[in-house]
């Protein structure tokens, strides 16, 4: 067992003993290598099953928010600014959440691993720090951490969570990750044709299965536009106006208030980048508006203020 994870179960355990929390919010083992799955501890004796690991990639905010009582909820940075996004949304109340905050090492891609491997099956994954070591039947290889990241967590800026009422360990340096504006090169560089090709393909293999939406902590509305039928906002079918409309929508949703979790790109099935959007967005919010969504309790979201200074140019 990591470091992490002893000290989750700790905190857990202590938690749920002295019944300050009615559930805490983790994850435990998957039952296929590379997977973590979420996973509510209501007893001393069930803190006993959560973990940490680099595939801790859904957004936990998102299953915390849907639960009554006070709960406790292992957040690294992406996640504890959504649950700052949560109690700002009035979905939950700061009194009835206790962040466990969890300084973050970004988590691992299983698509970028299955590749290093060249599609060989994986047995199993053991993170040491910077060190990876993936094991098959027949093999056994090391990579650097940063090699295997997901991209979200090569360009996060935030890893160190922003709300802290328990701490697994001592903050990580915030490496100021990669270059987060690059995404904006992939759109601006491009006239309005290819532009628009680029969308379209971005997109083309979606099912509309709407994992994406469902892992989101953003969506959280009674019902989805996509679901209603009077009025009926969008086609239903896979027909490519109805998909792009389905994802531009999506991604308009979150303007502002995306942070980029990367929790909608793990969740897909079949593997579409749909951060190019929320990623553009939210590097619009802060290139132009100088906001980041979530950091701190008190800051409105950027749609929500407005100044006779703000650019003209915006989302586009
Ligand atoms: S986006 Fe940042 S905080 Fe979130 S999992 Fe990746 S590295 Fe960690
Ligand atoms: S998870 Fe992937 S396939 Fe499913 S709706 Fe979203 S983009 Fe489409
Ligand atoms: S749109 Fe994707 S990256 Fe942004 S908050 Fe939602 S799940 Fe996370």
């Amino acid at each position: 067992m990591n470091a992490y994870a002893r000290r989750i179960r700790e905190i857990a355990h202590r938690l749920l003993s002295e019944k300050s929390v009615d559930a805490v919010v983790g994850y435990r083992a998957g039952t296929v290598p590379m997977r973590a799955r979420p996973f509510i501890a209501r007893t001393p004796a069930e803190a006993g099953e959560l973990t940490w690991s680099g595939f801790c990639v859904g957004n936990l905010a998102k299953l915390a928010g849907g639960l009554s009582g006070r709960v406790a909820v292992c957040a690294q940075g992406c996640v504890s600014r959504n649950l700052v996004g949560i109690i700002r949304e009035n979905r939950l109340t700061r009194e009835n959440v206790a962040v466990i905050a969890v300084p973050c090492l970004g988590m691992l891609d299983a698509r970028k691993i299955e590749a290093k491997v060249n599609g060989r099956t994986v047995t199993g994954v053991r993170e040491e720090g910077e060190d990876v070591t993936v094991t098959g039947a027949d093999f056994e290889e090391v990579f650097r951490r940063g090699e295997l990241k997901r991209d979200n967590c090569l360009t996060c800026l935030h890893r160190n969570p922003v709300l802290a009422d328990e701490t697994v360990a001592d903050p990580v340096p915030e490496t100021g990750g990669g270059d987060a504006d690059k995404i904006i090169e992939l759109w601006e560089r491009k006239k309005p044709e290819a532009r628009f090709d680029l969308f379209t393909r971005t997109f083309r293999d979606c099912i509309r299965c709407y994992a994406c939406r469902d892992v989101c902590p953003l969506c959280h509305c009674t019902t989805c536009f996509v679901d209603r039928s009077r009025p009926q906002w969008l086609g239903k079918t896979q027909d490519e106006p109805d998909v792009l409309t389905y994802h531009l929508l999506r991604a308009f949703h979150c303007a502002g208030r995306c942070t980029d979790c990367g929790a909608c790109e793990s969740a897909c099935p079949v593997g579409i980048p749909m951060r190019r959007l929320t990623s553009k967005l939210e590097s619009d919010a802060r290139r132009l508006f100088g906001h980041e969504a979530f950091l701190s309790l008190d800051a409105k979201p950027a749609l929500a203020v407005y100044s006779p200074d703000d650019p003209d140019e915006a989302f586009s």
